[in-house]
């Protein structure tokens, strides 16, 4: 039993509301979302938080960004705008410890 609440999404124990699925990200409606358009980001692969990135990660986190720039553009987000967020650590705000970007729009 995992104890991180977004594997056991990509596990597909607690379902999702999904967006999008490859061999190395998930995205997902957030269940409370704070904008009309709010999406969560993750990469399959277990990662704390950015804490964890190194540059063994560079490319996971550089897809990662781009992902969520397609998905902006396939909600039709990208000509009114949107906003990435990622939250680090509980000053920052993370409440769930598997790193997710936010993608708020609408
Ligand atoms: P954080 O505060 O860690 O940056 O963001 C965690 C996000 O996950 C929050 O916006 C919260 O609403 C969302 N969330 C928490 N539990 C679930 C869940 O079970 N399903 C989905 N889809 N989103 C969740
Ligand atoms: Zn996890």
């Amino acid at each position: 039993m995992s104890s991180c609440l977004f594997c056991d999404i990509v596990d597909g124990k607690i379902p999702c509301e999904k967006v999008h699925g490859d061999e190395n990200f998930l995205a997902f409606r957030d269940i409370a979302p704070a904008a009309p358009q709010h999406i969560l980001v993750i990469p399959r692969q277990h990662i704390g938080s950015l804490n964890e990135l190194d540059e063994s990660l560079a490319n996971m986190a550089g897809e990662l960004l781009l992902l969520a720039r397609r998905i902006a553009a396939r909600e039709n987000l990208d000509a009114t705008g949107y906003r990435f967020v990622i939250n680090c650590g509980a000053d920052g705000g993370q409440s769930v410890g598997h790193l997710h970007l936010h993608l708020l729009g609408g």
